[in-house]
Parts: structure tokens; C-alpha cells; sequence
């Protein structure tokens, strides 16, 4: 057996270092190759529900990320067509008590470089960047891992952290090409000074102004210094894309309905970065003998439920946890990993897809949205979210 080699990880975004700083702290080696010339994220703003924040202390990194992490007080659905409120979810306290861990927000750059120190930090993680996994191949006892520059990294398993367009996915599944979902997202950043008036009283809130087939995000950030804009439309324009410019005279027309507060809150950026947002049907075929996904490799989703993230870390943290309960039997772990994560996994891919319905309604589906949703709501202002934040949620892999 070689079940002492390192366990090699293709990806080092969120999902990767989670994974590579999950094992170390079950003593286990790993190899984490990055493509990029530099371990970093593009992007902005990501949430992060209770579960993820499980995930934080099972990584032991709480403490850095509650100092970069902004804790915001409600979660706001506004008609983006007649400003009336749809929908608030309390956060803070209330949250934070009904499931032991709070909802925050964060920079991605920021949550990225929490996971990248931490890494730094043990010795059993060899992190290398350039290092673009082109190939594997499987032996008796081991894996045989190929990156475009010739080099060749032998462990004792591959995990495909390697996102979307996973390479490795293609060898595992070969579904081809994820789905293109035919909405754009145009993401910016404002300094929290440059915040229209307008907004004023959404300053310590996620809001989220739904309109017809366009939905618009925004949440402070870093501290509470940094204000996080996320507009997303329909548009059969683009095909693939991912951090390109987006093009502002475009975002305007798709929000020309909107209220004036979402206006001039997107009149404020010259620069907007711009991404195509597809996902994939659940599958659950992640492991073909020593090798295995994880991460938006295995599971990718639309962001409407703001849990991909989170996602790739429970993976991270559940695929350590069965190494470690095997004793580093790799093909047993890999194994036993999808088969706890698949159904919850599908569960937020599917639901996701269902919430960017409910967010872009129009007619007289909006109309029935506002009156199904709106009103004043007794009882468990969470019910709707316990399967993906609670602890016992009664699914594989949950909580
Ligand atoms: C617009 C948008 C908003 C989102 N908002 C949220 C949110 O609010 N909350 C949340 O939890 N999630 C959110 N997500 C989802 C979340 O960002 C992803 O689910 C998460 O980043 C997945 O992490 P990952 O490590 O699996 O993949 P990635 O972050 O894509 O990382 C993959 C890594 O692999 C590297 N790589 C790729 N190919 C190779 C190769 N061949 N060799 C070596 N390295 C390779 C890449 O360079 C990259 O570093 C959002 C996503 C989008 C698009």
C-alpha cells in the first residue's frame, strides 16, 4: 500500500486549500497544484451562511475570518419594479442563536487568503502555482498526475478541486460542457463612502432588489469598508465568460424598469466585471478508483442560494474525515465520500436554480411571488433555509 504518499490536489481555490488544510490537520500530506502563476481570487463579495461558518472551526480559522467578515442585520427581497419589501429574514442575534453560528459576508480575496496563510502554515501542504493538471493516470497502488510544463506528481489519490471547467471531472464523468444558463452577472465594488443616499437605510443589510429577469445584490464588505454589487440579467449574448469586462451601456437597459435607488446605485460604476453563470444537473459518479471530485468540480451551481462555497468546504472537511476514519485507506474514503455528499449537494444545485426563478419573476408569477412571500409571518422565520444551515438536517452530509 502507498497510502503514506501525499494526496494530490488539482485546484488551489477555496475548495483545494480547505481540502489540503482539512487533511493537514489530520497529519496527512497533500500537493496542491494551482494553474495560476499565483495563488489569489477574482471576485467579490460571497456569503456565508451557518453551515459554513461549522466548517470555519473544523478548519480552525473562525477567528481570522470574523475579523475580515462583515456581519450584516437582515436579509432583504425588494420589487426592484415598485420598491415594496417582499421578504426580510433577520440575521445577528437571532440567527446566531437558532443556529449556533451567524451569517456573514466576506471578500473573496479575503476568504481565499484566511485558507491560503493557513496552509502556509503547516508543513504538510506543498502548495506549487503554474502548475496546470493537464493528465492522470492510475496504477496499482497509486496516482500518476501530469501538468503542462512535463512535471509528474505521484500520491496516493487526486482530488479535482478544479472548478467549473474541471479537466479531471472530463475523465471522471465526461458530461461535457457545464450548462450555460443564459444569465450574466456584472459584479463591482464601491467604496462604502461613494454609497448613494438613496441606500441609506439598506446599509447594514443583504438586500436583493428582484425584478423582471434581472436581480441586483448589494452588501458591505470588509469590515464594513467596502460596498458589494452584484446585477444579474437574461441575455442569450454570451455563450462562456468568466472576469471579462462587462459592458455598462447593456446593464443599463436591462435595469432601465428599475427604481431609482438601483439606478443610481449602478450609474456609480465605470467598471464592472462580468460572468456567465452556468451549473450543472446533480450527478453522483465523483470517484473513479483513487481519484475524486470536489468542489464546483463535482457539484457546480447558480449562486442563488449563496452556498458554493460552503459547499466545497463541507466536501473538503467530509472527505478528510473519511480518510482519517479509513486510516488513509484511500479507495475506501474516495469511496464513501460522493455517497454522503451527493443528495445535499444536488439538493442546493436544484434549489438554486428554482430561487433565480422566484428572484426574476414576472407578470403575474412576480405578482403571486410578492403575495406568497410578503405578509407578516409567524413561526420559524428560518424554515426555509434549515435544510442548508442547521446542524441535523436530515441528509447525507448535512449540517
Ligand atoms: C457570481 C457568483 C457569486 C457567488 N456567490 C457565492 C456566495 O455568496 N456564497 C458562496 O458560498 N458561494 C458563492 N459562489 C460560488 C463559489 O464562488 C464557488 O462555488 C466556489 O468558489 C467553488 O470553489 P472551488 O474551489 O470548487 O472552485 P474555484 O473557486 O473555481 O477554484 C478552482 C481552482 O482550480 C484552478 N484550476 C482550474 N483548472 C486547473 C488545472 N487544470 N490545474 C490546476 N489548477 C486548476 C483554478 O485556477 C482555481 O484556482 C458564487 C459564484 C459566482 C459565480
Amino acid at each position: 500500500m502507498n497510502e503514506n504518499q501525499p494526496i494530490i490536489i488539482a485546484g488551489g481555490g477555496i475548495g483545494g486549500l480547505a481540502a489540503a488544510r482539512m487533511l493537514a490537520i489530520k497529519g496527512r500530506q497533500s500537493i496542491v497544484l494551482e494553474q495560476a502563476p499565483e495563488f489569489g481570487e477574482i471576485g467579490a463579495g460571497i456569503q456565508l451562511g451557518p453551515n459554513t461558518h461549522r466548517m470555519f472551526d473544523r478548519l480552525q480559522v473562525t477567528k481570522d475570518m470574523h475579523e475580515i467578515g462583515y456581519f450584516p442585520e437582515h436579509i432583504i427581497m425588494m420589487d426592484s419594479l415598485t420598491g415594496e419589501e417582499v421578504l426580510r429574514m433577520p440575521l445577528g442575534r437571532q440567527l446566531e442563536s437558532h443556529f449556533g453560528k451567524p451569517y456573514a459576508v466576506i471578500h473573496r480575496a479575503d476568504l481565499h487568503s484566511v485558507l491560503l496563510n493557513a496552509c502556509m502554515e503547516m508543513d504538510e501542504i506543498d502548495l506549487r502555482t503554474g502548475a496546470n493538471v493537464t493528465s492522470y493516470s492510475s496504477r496499482p497502488q497509486s496516482i500518476i498526475v501530469e501538468t503542462a510544463d512535463g512535471k509528474t506528481f505521484e500520491g496516493s489519490g487526486l482530488v479535482g478541486a478544479d472548478g467549473l471547467w474541471s479537466k479531471i471531472r472530463a475523465k471522471i464523468i465526461g458530461d461535457g460542457d457545464p450548462v450555460v444558463s443564459g444569465h450574466i452577472a456584472y459584479r463591482a465594488v464601491l467604496p462604502v463612502n461613494e454609497v448613494p443616499q438613496s441606500l441609506s437605510k439598506w446599509m447594514e443589510d443583504v438586500v436583493l432588489w428582484a425584478g423582471p429577469r434581472n436581480h441586483l445584490v448589494h452588501y458591505k464588505l470588509r469590515r464594513g469598508e467596502l460596498f458589494n454589487i452584484v446585477a444579474v440579467f437574461h441575455s442569450k449574448k454570451y455563450v462562456e465568460g468568466w472576469d471579462e469586462f462587462g459592458d455598462p451601456d447593456e446593464l443599463y437597459s436591462h435595469f432601465k424598469e428599475a427604481r431609482p435607488e438601483v439606478r443610481a446605485l449602478l450609474k456609480k460604476i465605470d467598471v464592472w466585471k462580468m460572468w456567465v453563470l452556468c451549473d450543472r444537473i446533480p450527478k453522483k459518479e465523483w470517484t473513479k478508483g483513487r481519484v475524486t471530485l470536489l468542489g464546483d468540480a463535482a457539484h457546480p451551481m447558480l449562486q442563488y442560494l449563496a452556498a458554493g462555497a460552503g459547499m466545497a468546504m463541507e466536501d473538503a472537511v467530509c472527505l478528510a474525515d473519511l480518510i482519517d476514519q479509513y486510516k488513509g485507506d484511500i479507495e475506501r474514503a474516495f469511496s464513501d465520500y460522493p455517497k454522503k455528499r451527493y443528495i445535499r449537494a444536488g439538493r442546493v444545485q436544484l434549489t438554486a436554480r428554482y430561487y433565480g426563478e422566484i428572484y426574476h419573476a414576472e407578470g403575474v408569477t412576480r405578482e403571486l411571488r410578492n403575495l406568497m412571500l410578503g405578509g407578516e409571518k409567524k413561526g420559524n422565520p428560518y424554515a426555509s433555509v434549515e435544510w442548508l444551515y442547521g446542524k441535523n438536517t436530515g441528509l447525507p452530509g448535512g449540517g
